[in-house]
This record gives structure tokens, C-alpha cells and sequence, in this order.
């Protein structure tokens, strides 16, 4: 959520900032701005819209200089305009700042500076730290960032600049991400690394509470005692290309096809020299009698898929928990609870305040990210990763799918260590999850059938998802893909639900998208369907069973269809407690098309963002 780009070094700060801000639009934004440091003033433009809007304003200015700061903002205080565009300077034309994050006391402190005679431009609170700053700046910015630390609340990641000091970039943050790049040219601030991709692969991650102080050829970090710290340059191993689309017309097509890679790279780092692995062996299951999951969105679903999967392999009873939820509750966890946090970005906001929430309680930690050096990869007790690269599209599908294997493998070794399973069955079971990559190849082979359903469902109203036991879990997260792309109204309920008051929502032609790879409750899924389609809906039936094939005739094989308001995409078969990771690649790819074929801004979706920085 919001992008923040800053650089001091030989070249000129403009284009990189551009291009910079380009490689952080999918954490989803609604404005753009850039300051550079001029010889009297600092020079910034900044509008409502799109980062082709600010290339348009900026072509009618000759912007140049050694160091700037650029920002594409999601609004949280004040709308998308442009004057309430970061960056934002203070009245004095000072202190220039871009803003990550939500000042929670600004009212309290923007009303003291009123007081004092300070006029405020803008009605967003990230003014206040650049206000606030000119009024504490005593000649040495490093003094004011502190001073500063001290008299915000709430969280933030800022880049900052002073007239005064020339030579001088500064960054600081608390509870939002920020890394600094270290290149031959110039030094670096980001939100993200594909930010600094194309120029650097040496980083620090900035950790809360520290500051970084930028100079053309070197970097200083402090803590907020103004003492000098040591902090390790790491080096990104993965390249520029994965962050870049490589032929696809949209992130997430390309992300969706690159899902058999991202499985077989996590379960094989389950594997006995695995990373996760030896995670694994450090945590004594034996200590814990419940449970909790928590995350939000996507991460929240796969934790329900979980639930299923843990309750049968681990017999024991799991919760799962929004984390914007579980934070505010006063959960009852204790020592004795394993609390799992499932966070692709490893900064969402609410799942970073869950985590602490756990952990103030006493209660075991364990994380499921996908980013490297993320604040809940850091606070956890425990960090399993998924190994799936950048995920660029705001909607998630390999890191969804990466989370599954981690859970599924988890699961598996608690049940392993708890003696619910024998070792034969375990490596039964690991061979079913070694095979998904392969299966999962296959679906991604026949997407002509999908891509053909999808393009007759464009002008669907409403959309419903259905299943039972863990097929209804999956149907969560294909519901909330659909939602999230194609703009259009979906729900997911459980079969057995429908007859208790979503029935009165179905209409002549309505689509209910039926997922049923749960042998033992194939019957029951199928009686569901036959109600909604006696009542005017068209079923598409998401299914491995073969009995499928049977009722329905293969889908799109030119096979005719005994009903044709039934239509069937047909799964590889497989272990019924690994199925979702089958459903939702049909899923994310109906997805994908209906939103496709609607011409949307696919990896951009309206008002989202990718990484959930705020509360
Ligand atoms: N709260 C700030 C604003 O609304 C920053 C939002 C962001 O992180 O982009 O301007």
C-alpha cells in the first residue's frame, strides 16, 4: 500500500524516481508526487491519478537534480487530489516529506501547530510530520527525524528532506516497510525491492524505530538515542525478470502460470536439508493444546482450508481468526496455544497486531510469509516461508497457493509428531503433495475450456460459490478472487446453507459455480446444485470425481450436455484434503478471464492494494 522511492547520488534523481515509482504501482495507489531539491526551493509536482498522469505534468517542467524523494499515495486521511498528493512540505518550504502509513494523533498535534500561526495545505495527516518537522528543525535534521519519532503515533514510513542540507536524504519508519539500496551511483530508500531492482541488489532492511541518513557515497544508520548502528547489506537473489511480466499481458496470468514452480520450490523446502523443514523440527507440538490461525483476505481463506486439513490429520480444534478481528477481542490464547499468522507481504497491518497481540498473551508464534526480512518475519518465533518470488498483481494466487502447501505440510509433520499418523501414511500423503505441481500443470494445459465459460459469464449480476467441508473452504477464496477483478457481486456460502436464506437470491440464469471433489459428500453438493438449478441458476461444476463426467459430458470437448444449465471443468484427481490446490486454479483463472474479457485494470484493481500497511 503506497509506494515511496527516494535517491541521492551522482545521476539524476528525476527518471529513477519515475521508474522507481513504476515498479511499486502494484501496492495500489490513487496519486503520485516527486520533490527534488532545487538551488532555492524544492521543486515538486504531484497530481490525482495514475503515474502516466505525473509523467504528463512533469514533461512540462525540466526537473533535474542530485536527490529526491516520490511517493504514489492510497489515501487514508483526506481524498485523492492534488493537493493532498505527497509530497508534502511545511509552510516554510523547508522540510519536504513522503509518507507511508496513518499518523493517529495528527489532529491533536496539527491543532497545537494551528495554534502557533501554521497553515495547513492539505487535509491529509502526513502534513503534520512535515509541518511539525520545521517547527522541531534546529539546524540538524537528524535531531528533528528524532524528535519527530518521539511525538507521532500510529505507524509510518517516511522519506525526508531540508533546504538546509543539501547533501542529505533521511529515512525512518515504524510498523510500515522500508529498505535502503546502496548502488555505485547513489544511494536509495523504497518501500519494496523491485523498486531498486534495476540499479542495485545490495539492501538493508530498515527495521522499526532506526533511522537511515543517505549521503551520495555512503549510508549511517542511528537509533533514536542518535547512536550509530551496524546493520548487514543483504544481497537479493532473485532477479529483475521475475518482477517483470516476461510476455504476459498481466502480472497475474503470469503469476497463476508460474504456481507449478512456486509448489514444487516450497515442498521442497520441506524436504529433510529443507529451510522450512528445520523450522519445522525446532517447534514442540506437544506443548500446545489449541490452535488459531489469523490473517486477512486471501491469507484468512487458506487459513480456513487449513482448519479442515489440520483437524483431520492433527485431530485437534483449530480457530481461525481475521487478524482485524482476533487483535481488538482479547483472544483467549495462552502458552499453551500456537497461534499461526499467514501473511503474503509479512506487513499487514492487522497481522502484524494480531502477532503481538499472541505474543503479549504468552503464546507460541508461527508465521507463514512470503517476503524476506518483513516485520512479522522478524517479530515471529517461528518463520516458515513460501517460496514464491515477488508477487506483483494486488490479486493473490501463487502466494495463496503457497500457503496451502506450507499448511498442508505443517499439518502433516504435527500429525506425524503427534503419532495421529503413521510414517506410512505420511508418505503417502507427501506424495500426493509432491504430485500437485504436475496436476496443477495439467489444468493450466486445458484452459480453453475455462477461458470459454468465463467469457459467457461477463454479464453475470451476482455470482455464487458453493461446497461443502473443504471444498467450501476453497470456494472463500474463489468468491473473493471474482470480487476483487471483475467488479462483480459474489458470495460463497456451504451447500448445506442455501436452503437457509441465500436461496431467495437465485434468479433465472444466475450462475452458482459448485465445487465438489469431497467424495464422501459428492451426493450431497449435487442435490444442492439440483436445487438451485430447479429454481433458474446455471451450475458450473468444479469437480475430479468421475461421476462428473458422467452426469454432465466433459465441458467444452464438444461431448453434448445432457442439461444445459450443468457445464463441468474437470480436475485431475487427487487426495481429497489437497483438492483446493486444484479448485482454485480453475478459479483464479475464471477469474482471470471474466475480468479479462471485461477489459479491467486486472493487476490494479480499484481502491485495493497489494500490501495492507494500515489498519
Ligand atoms: N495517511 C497518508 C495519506 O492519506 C498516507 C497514505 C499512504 O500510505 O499512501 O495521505
Amino acid at each position: 500500500m503506497c509506494g515511496i522511492i527516494g535517491y541521492v547520488g551522482d545521476r539524476n534523481a528525476v527518471p529513477i524516481i519515475v521508474e522507481g515509482l513504476k515498479k511499486l504501482e502494484y501496492r495500489g495507489y490513487d496519486s503520485a508526487g516527486i520533490a527534488v531539491y532545487g538551488a532555492d526551493s524544492f521543486d515538486i509536482v504531484k497530481c490525482k491519478g495514475r503515474l502516466s498522469e505525473l509523467e504528463k505534468q512533469l514533461a512540462g517542467h525540466s526537473l533535474a537534480s542530485h536527490m529526491g524523494i516520490g511517493h504514489t499515495r492510497w489515501a487514508t486521511h483526506g481524498e485523492p487530489s492534488d493537493v493532498n498528493s505527497h509530497p508534502h512540505v511545511g509552510s516554510q518550504n523547508k522540510i519536504v516529506v513522503v509518507h507511508n502509513g496513518i499518523i493517529e494523533n495528527y489532529q491533536q498535534l496539527k491543532e497545537r501547530l494551528e495554534h502557533r500561526g501554521i497553515e495547513f495545505a492539505s487535509q491529509t495527516d502526513s502534513e503534520v510530520i512535515a509541518q511539525l518537522a520545521e517547527y522541531y528543525y534546529n539546524g540538524d535534521l537528524l535531531d528533528t527525524v528524532i524528535h519527530l519519532s518521539t511525538a507521532l503515533e500510529g505507524s509510518y514510513a517516511c522519506g525526508i528532506m531540508c533546504l538546509d542540507e543539501p547533501d542529505t536524504l533521511i529515512a525512518f519508519r515504524k510498523d510500515n516497510p522500508l529498505i535502503i539500496g546502496v548502488s555505485e551511483h547513489g544511494q536509495f530508500i523504497a518501500s519494496d525491492v523491485p523498486a531498486v531492482l534495476t540499479d542495485t541488489d545490495k539492501v538493508y532492511y530498515l527495521d522499526d524505530k532506526e533511522i537511515a541518513m543517505l549521503r551520495k557515497d555512503s549510508v549511517q544508520f542511528f537509533n533514536l538515542d542518535k547512536e550509530p548502528i551496524e546493520k548487514t547489506l543483504e544481497t537479493i537473489t532473485w532477479s529483475f525478470d521475475s518482477a517483470e511480466k516476461g510476455g504476459y499481458p498481466h502480472f497475474m496470468l503470469k503469476e497463476i502460470m508460474e504456481q507449478p514452480k512456486v509448489v514444487r520450490d516450497t515442498v521442497q523446502s520441506f524436504a529433510d536439508d529443507g529451510e522450512n523443514a528445520r523450522i519445522i523440527e525446532k517447534l514442540d507440538i506437544a506443548n500446545f493444546d489449541k490452535v488459531v490461525i489469523a490473517g486477512c483476505g486471501s491469507a484468512y481463506n487458506a487459513g480456513v482450508v487449513a482448519k479442515y486439513v489440520f483437524e483431520q490429520l492433527c485431530r485437534m480444534s483449530v480457530e481461525v481468526e481475521l487478524a482485524s478481528e482476533f487483535r481488538y477481542k482479547d483472544a483467549i490464547v495462552d502458552e499453551k496455544t500456537l497461534v499461526i499468522l499467514i501473511s503474503q507481504s509479512g506487513e499487514t497491518a492487522d497481522t502484524i497486531a494480531a502477532l503481538r497481540e499472541a505474543k503479549s498473551k504468552g503464546a507460541a508464534t508461527l508465521a507463514i510469509v512470503n517476503v524476506v526480512g518483513s516485520t512479522i518475519a522478524k517479530e515471529v518465533d517461528f518463520c516458515l516461508y513460501t517460496i514464491a518470488g515477488p508477487e506483483i498483481a494486488v490479486a493473490t494466487t501463487k502466494a495463496f497457493s503457497a500457503q496451502l502447501i506450507v499448511l498442508y505440510l505443517l499439518a502433516l509433520e504435527l500429525a506425524t509428531k503427534r503419532e495421529n499418523v503413521t510414517d506410512e501414511v505420511r508418505q503417502s500423503l507427501r506424495d500426493d503433495i509432491a504430485a500437485l505441481p504436475d496436476k496443477i500443470a495439467e489444468i493450466l494445459e486445458h484452459i480453453g475450456a475455462i477461458q470459454k465459460y468465463a467469457s459467457e459469464s461477463v454479464g453475470s449480476k451476482s455470482i455464487f460459490f458453493i461446497g461443502r467441508n473443504i471444498d467450501y473452504a476453497i470456494a472463500l477464496e474463489g468468491s473473493l478472487k471474482l470480487k476483487e477483478i471483475s467488479y462483480i457481486h459474489s458470495e460463497a456460502y456451504a451447500g448445506g446453507e442455501l436452503k437457509h436464506g441465500t436461496m431467495a437470491l437465485i434468479e433465472e440464469d444466475t450462475l452458482v459455480v459448485t465445487i465438489a471433489n469431497c467424495a464422501s459428500l459428492y451426493r450431497k453438493i449435487m442435490s444442492n446444485a439440483e436445487q438451485v438449478i430447479s429454481r433458474g441458476a446455471k451450475v458450473l461444476l468444479i469437480s475430479n470425481n468421475p461421476e462428473a463426467k458422467k452426469s454432465v459430458g466433459e465441458f467444452g470437448d464438444g461431448s453434448s450436455e445432457p442439461d444445459d444449465r450443468l457445464s463441468l471443468i474437470s480436475l485431475p484427481e487427487i487426495n481429497e484434503l489437497f483438492s483446493p490446490s486444484l479448485s482454485i486454479i480453475a478459479l483464479q483463472l475464471f477469474s482471470y478471464y471474466v475480468a479479462a474479457n471485461k477489459g479491467l485494470d486486472i493487476d490494479k484493481p480499484r481502491n485495493l492494494a497489494k500490501s495492507v500497511t494500515v489498519e
